[in-house]
């Protein structure tokens, strides 16, 4: 199988309200998805990402207001990165430290300058400068001027153990090349052009496990293009030895899921229906979306959820 980049990542937060502001009127993501967790349809699952939530820009969130906090560590993915335009850190540091955020870190990765901050849930939000930034276009209606406005993932930073073996599943089974190291950072790549994804392997072999709860992503999910790839791809994964879920139907796109040999929780999500599949796409994420099976439920939900504004 060849996967051709980040599909999305999939987080837990706290405050629903607190989450939206944040990545809609500070980053400038679109929400493009206002739904319901399906298996605990009381709380939301919010989706931002580009104009119409193209694959590798999108990034999902299971709010859940009385969680526990979890901790970060081994056997996460504990960073991920948005690709910014050349020049645009400047605009984005006085931009970010006006909505009162601190700059947590900073500095040159393989090259290239990036800044960090934590977002509402304490999750390590990255800006990474790239030459190829520019070349995707910047999404519409986003508060942010465009020529600075993100551009999908970067990647996203896997702390674990040790990486040979999420190393040998992504090279040997998923498509990925070892492109280089720093120190005890590897640095992947899945898929091609300015959208691929860099999957940073850090290692941390001393590090303690961290455990789930807001402010951990909950899984990264892959790239690949249409329903026979996905079960190509999940007889080789069956045939290597891992536990594969079956196909769910994940209304937007459909999902297989396993966890990788580090720990943390993979998912091959197909590109297609998208999010225009159940309203159109001037209208993405201004109404509450629910699945047939919730519709007459639709009131009550209605009621009880918190409004986003
Ligand atoms: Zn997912």
């Amino acid at each position: 199988m060849k996967l051709a980049g980040i599909h999305h990542v999939t987080a837990i937060a706290s405050d629903p309200a607190a989450n939206a502001a944040f990545y809609t009127e500070v980053l400038g993501l679109r929400l493009v998805k206002k739904t319901v967790n399906f298996d605990d349809p009381s709380t939301y699952h919010l989706y931002y990402g580009d104009d119409i939530g193209t694959p590798g820009t999108i990034l999902t969130f299971f709010p859940w207001p009385n969680a526990r906090q979890g901790t970060p560590g081994v056997g996460q993915v504990t960073g991920f990165a948005f690709q910014a335009p050349l020049g645009s850190l400047s605009f984005w540091r006085k931009h970010l430290e006006s909505a009162g955020l601190a700059i947590a870190d900073e500095g040159r990765r393989f090259g290239e300058e990036f800044i960090a901050i934590q977002d509402p849930d304490e999750f390590v939000v990255e800006f990474i400068e790239t030459a190829e930034a520019a070349s995707t276009p910047p999404a519409r209606g986003t508060t942010i001027p465009p020529e600075y406005a993100l551009r999908g993932f970067h990647g996203s930073t896997l702390s674990l153990e040790a990486q040979e073996k999420t190393g040998a599943i992504l090279t040997q089974l998923m498509g990925a090349v070892l492109e280089t190291s720093e120190g005890n950072r590897f640095r992947y790549t899945l898929g091609e052009g300015p959208a691929r994804a860099r999957v940073d392997l850090l290692c941390l072999p001393a590090g303690r496990w961290g455990t789930g709860g807001t402010g951990i992503v909950h899984h990264i999910a892959w790239r690949t293009p249409d329903d026979a790839s996905q079960l190509t791809a999940r007889n080789e994964l069956v045939s290597a030895g891992l536990n594969v879920s079956p196909v769910i139907d994940r209304n937007y796109f459909h999902s297989i899921y396993y966890r990788e040999p580090g720990g943390v929780l993979f998912e091959i999500a197909t590109d297609p229906p998208g999010f225009a599949v159940d309203e159109p796409l001037d209208a993405l994420g201004s109404k509450l979306m629910l699945p047939e099976w919730l519709e007459t439920h639709r009131a009550v939900l209605e009621a009880t959820l918190p409004p986003l504004k």
